[in-house]
């Protein structure tokens, strides 16, 4: 459950190590990095401060003796490289028909564990069979980064230092309460744990022993992980019984600028412009909430989310994953194969939509990052521009408005 903005690859970087670096964007300039040999006493520091926050001498000793700086970790950190995919890239990769098989058979399998856990939490097998099978593999592959290392790195380490600090707390806890030793704790580079990816903070706030051998443990446990799984989404507002994702059918026109994952309109607002089901059948003409999503613009596939697909974008705050992890558990559910809309839709390329986005910024529009993914600034940058070239106005960045943009009209 990696929060990044964007789907996040990690490379190996030549970033090096930040000895008296500043490392920060035109925005915001970071305190400088102390050199890697300043790393024992800052430890010894830590371990201090986490005796005073009251976990045991035992098991900061157990967790944190002779646990050293890690360069990797700072690699992989600094080496975060971002990939634009179009929806229908990653769904495809991800959404494999293998995933959809296993995905099957893991239903059938525990289907006694989904049924108690679907009656504790209201949380549907489907949607945590998916998220098992985006995260990990359904508990294939996890990761084998050292995470009390790499977390210790990162808490050392000058860019984001209090929250890791604060997760590498959460780790010394859920040590403390015997869910896991210091060495089973892995994981990949910012100290993600166990079949879910859960951080520590989640682990110790959410996880819950579910096969009842007295241990949370969320490593080897499917049906602990399971059921943590389900206990976080309850608590962040998880409605029971209710849709997360459709798909749909659009017509050829619509008020496009409504299609937004941040506007919500009743049912009632889509029915009436001519959105159906994939069958063609017409939608409940009804006042429940809902936004129509068009990852890929007007032609590509479209879907209606409900407002338990906020908690899709609470898990990870890409769209593109959160849309795929939806979709995913639609089709364990039983919905239709993807439809891929009215068209086949042209992708830009990452240098393309980076120029749409500085010549966007150089029109005074705040487009975010400019990385070539786009987020919600940029749809909504794009979306204004359309509106004024009087386009249709689906926010999505196509050839078009690129020639248009360049040619400066
Ligand atoms: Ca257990």
């Amino acid at each position: 459950m990696a929060r990044h903005g964007t789907i996040l690859i990690p490379m190996t970087a030549a970033a090096g190590l930040c000895a008296a670096v500043l490392f920060g964007t035109a925005s915001h300039v970071l305190a400088a990095c102390q050199p890697p040999a300043a790393f024992p006493k800052w430890l010894q520091g830590f371990k201090q401060q986490a005796v005073a926050q009251g976990i045991s001498p035992r098991t900061v000793s157990a967790a944190l003796d002779g646990v050293s700086y890690d360069p990797a970790t700072i690699a992989k950190d600094r080496g975060q490289a971002v990939f634009a995919q179009s929806f229908l890239q990653f769904s495809n990769r991800m959404v494999s028909s293998n995933r959809l098989q296993v995905g099957a058979q893991l239903l059938k399998k525990y289907s006694g564990t989904f049924a108690k856990i679907q009656q504790q939490y209201g949380v549907p097998g489907p949607v945590l069979v998916a998220f098992w099978g985006l995260e990990t593999d359904f508990g294939k592959v996890m990761g084998n980064m050292e995470s009390i290392r790499s977390l210790a790195t990162l808490s050392f380490d000058c860019r984001r230092p209090e929250k890791f600090s604060a997760e590498l707390l959460d780790a010394l806890r859920v040590i403390e309460r015997g869910d896991l030793s210091p060495r089973e704790m892995r994981g990949p580079a910012h100290g993600e744990v166990g079949q879910f990816q859960f951080q520590p903070s989640t682990y110790y706030n959410y996880a819950v022993d579910f096969d009842g051998d007295g241990r949370r443990d969320l490593i080897r446990s499917a049906p602990d992980s399971l059921a943590s799984a389900a206990n976080y989404l309850r608590s962040i507002g998880w409605q029971p019984n209710q849709p997360w994702l459709e798909q749909v059918r659009v017509p050829a026109d619509l008020p496009w600028d409504q299609a937004d994952v941040t506007i919500k309109r009743p049912r009632l607002f889509w029915a009436k412009h001519g959105v159906t089901y994939l069958n063609g059948q017409p939608l409940p003409g009804d006042n429940v909430s809902t936004s129509l999503v068009l990852p890929m613009g007007r032609n590509g596939p479209a879907f209606l989310t409900y407002p338990n697909f906020d908690i899709y974008t609470e898990w990870n705050n890409s769209l593109v994953y959160s849309l795929t992890a939806a979709y995913y558990a639609t089709r364990l559910a039983g919905a239709p194969p993807l439809a891929k809309g009215n068209g086949p839709v042209a992708v830009l390329s990452a240098a393309e939509t980076k120029e749409i986005q500085q010549l966007l910024a150089k029109r005074g529009f705040d487009v975010g990052k400019i990385d070539g993914v786009v987020g919600a600034a940029t749809r909504n940058a794009i979306r204004a521009t359309q509106i004024k070239y009087g386009m249709p106005a689906d926010a999505y960045p196509t050839a078009e408005l690129l020639s248009r943009l360049r040619a400066g009209r």
